[in-house]
């Protein structure tokens, strides 16, 4: 159903799906068709024009109706297009996972049998092995496949090849599962969306190349009609009765036409990654569509007011950040906590103009940078603020740094984008970054690819890289969750180094707080795309005013407090397309009464303590902030 839906928005792909449903329907019926015999011959009345009285279509040079011919030639030209594209993909394929599955040997041997398949051109290729075989359809049928195969093959096989060596098929065959197995549950499934790609952009030319075989008298053989064969016998009677070629040549036109364009909509259609977002590539940056007023700034840095982003999917409204405001010092760092799902990564990349559109879109709040809104910036400056005065550090920095590049290059990439230095002057700056984030033997790591690099070094190099251009503020999101705990350690004793040295703001998001403690003097907790407390990391720990806060906290094991049990908050958080009125926390509250399941529960300031205000939104907090 989704399927179709998305296949159906690309109006040429629809337009092709109709004519060819159209052709389908219109062979499928033939033979109930009130039609006379397709090769029956009245030499009578050879030629007669379309349209009339008996031959709507007109007849051709042996005076044999072409509205029947057309029908039963098009009824056989599919068939056999249809049937040479299914063997070609089953042969084709079968051969290529195998190729792909065993590797070494095998492969070598099939893919050298299937190049030397290839070195012919390909029509040559299907008469040579018509000529062979002797004139005739069912030869036509096995040239025009056996010349496809190939294609086939190599397609599949390069694929086969990738998820050989994947942990899922190591896992089958720890599970003891046999050869055939293996290639028939796991490989298969996986390639058979190339397959059937494949088949959709070729069977409108294996219809070419088989019209074009009887075209030239090797297929269908007379009086069989077929619309190679159709245009064959017209050829000789293309200047005085040219419809006898204009019945057939518009058929193949339109059957070939609407094949292909229905083929790219599938293939659109079937890639998973525009299935997110409707069949449209995200904009460079995130849709803004703001409604209500935009609130005023503060002299902070960076300066977050109220915002709120959305996900738009079709009728849906996920309210992933539902009014956010946060702020930042130089100097400073800011931890932002909450479970996952609460909206941190998108408040993140909301700031940068990061989220992807559709279908995300910004629809009220302000983010200001030295006190301009980035998100009304003009688009050539937002890019060059991102990674220059703005830098964000990602979770898993395998995915962010590029796998085919040395990391040297990548930083004096980062470095080159945006100042205009020589290749010599980025490449010493790239040493001395390396050297900053304290990875021993830089000058030799400044040529190793990702691969060849450990985790917490990985991470280190993308540390680097947003340092590269002295940014102001670092938005570093769960920059040490896939570390382990000594690593993690010293990544965020580097990054307080940083920030101590250079004076970088930096909004830390995690889910820890243990991190937290360490690193961060303010912190926000987020739950359900709202902040619900926020204070001076020391106050918020000692004193949790928030229920959801107090709990996230006992979830947290202490080394050495002898044993103590770990209090689990029971539910799950709420799905932000549907969240609850008044306290999103409620249903998971024990303290949680009537009132606080009515109406917007508002985020009430506290006086400040010790230097940072604190904020609560709860009607009965645990703890009285004022
Ligand atoms: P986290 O706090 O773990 O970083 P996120 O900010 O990534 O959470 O996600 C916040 C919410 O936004 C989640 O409920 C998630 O389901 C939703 N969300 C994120 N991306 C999309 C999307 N492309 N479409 C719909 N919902 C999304
Ligand atoms: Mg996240």
């Amino acid at each position: 159903m989704n399927f179709l839906a998305l296949l159906f928005r690309n109006r040429l792909a629809a337009m092709g799906a109709v004519v060819l449903s159209l052709i389908l329907a219109l062979v499928l019926i033939t033979p109930l068709l009130p039609l006379v015999d397709p090769d029956v011959i009245d030499t009578g009345n050879r030629f007669k024009r379309p349209f009339t009285e008996g031959a709507l279509l007109g007849t051709d040079h042996l005076g044999r109706d072409l509205l029947s011919r057309l029908l039963w030639g098009t009824r056989l030209s599919l068939a056999v297009g249809f049937a040479a594209a299914v063997i070609a993909a089953v042969i084709g394929s079968a051969v290529g996972i195998v190729a792909g599955y065993f590797g070494g040997r095998v492969d070598n041997v099939i893919m050298r049998v299937i190049d030397m398949l290839m070195a012919f051109p390909y029509i040559l290729l299907a008469l040579a092995i018509v000529a062979a075989l002797g004139p005739g359809l069912i030869n036509a049928l096995i040239a025009v496949a056996a010349v496809n195969i190939p294609f086939f093959a190599r397609n599949i096989r390069g694929i086969a090849v990738g998820l050989a060596g994947r942990e899922f098929i190591d896992a089958a065959r720890l599970a003891g599962m046999g050869h055939m197995r293996i290639m028939l549950t796991e490989l298969l499934p996986n390639v058979l969306p190339v397959i059937i790609i494949a088949m959709s952009t070729t069977v409108g030319w294996m219809i070419l190349e088989t019209a074009g075989l009887s075209f030239l008298g090797l297929g269908s053989q007379p009086p069989q009609a077929d619309l190679g064969s159709m245009l064959g016998e017209a050829r000789a009677a293309l200047i005085t009765a040219p419809h006898t070629s204009i019945v057939p040549g518009v058929m193949i036109f339109l059957i070939v036409m609407s094949i292909n364009l229905l083929g790219d909509g599938v293939r659109d259609a079937l890639d998973p990654r525009l299935k997110s977002g409707a069949l449209s590539r995200p904009m460079a940056r995130t849709k803004v569509d703001r409604k209500g007023p935009i609130p005023a700034g503060s002299d902070a840095l960076m300066d977050i007011r109220e915002l709120e982003t959305q996900f738009h999917v079709k009728k849906r409204v996920y309210k992933a950040v539902g009014g956010v405001t946060l702020s930042v010092r130089p100097g400073e760092c800011l931890g932002v906590i909450g479970e996952s799902g609460s909206g941190k990564s998108v408040t993140a990349l909301s700031v940068m103009g990061l989220v992807a559109s559709p279908p995300g879109v910004v629809t009220g709040g302000a983010v200001r940078l030295n006190g301009e809104d980035l998100l009304d910036m003009p688009f050539e400056k937002l890019r060059q603020a991102r990674g220059d005065k703005v830098a964000y550090i990602f979770q898993d920095p395998l995915s962010t740094l590029h796998p085919l590049y040395k990391v040297g290059d990548q930083l004096v990439e980062a470095i080159r984008s945006h100042h205009n230095v020589s290749n010599r002057e980025a490449r010493k700056k790239a040493l001395s970054l390396l050297k900053d984030v304290r990875i021993p033997n830089a000058e030799s790591r400044l040529d190793n690819y990702p691969h060849e690099m450990s985790g917490g070094m990985r991470q280190r190099v993308s540390i680097a890289m947003s340092l590269a251009n002295d940014p102001e503020v670092i938005i570093a999101d769960e920059p040490t969750t896939a570390l382990d705990v000594t690593v993690q350690a010293q990544i965020l004793a580097l990054l307080d180094d940083l920030r101590r040295s250079r004076g970088l703001a930096i909004i830390f998001i995690t889910h820890d707080f243990g991190v937290v403690a360490q690193l961060c003097d303010r912190v926000a907790v987020m739950y359900a795309g709202r902040i619900v407390e926020e204070g001076p990391t020391q106050e918020v720990l000692d004193a949790p005013a928030h229920p959801y806060t107090k709990r996230l906290i006992a979830c947290v094991p202490e080394l050495g407090q002898g044993r103590r049990e770990l209090a689990a908050i029971p539910g799950l958080p709420p799905v932000v397309d549907n969240l609850p009125e008044g306290c999103a926390f409620a249903p998971r509250c024990d303290k949680a009464r009537d009132e606080c399941r009515m109406g917007d529960v508002a985020l009430r300031g506290g006086a400040p303590r010790a230097g940072a205000p604190r904020a609560v939104r709860c009607l009965f907090p645990e703890e009285e902030i004022a």
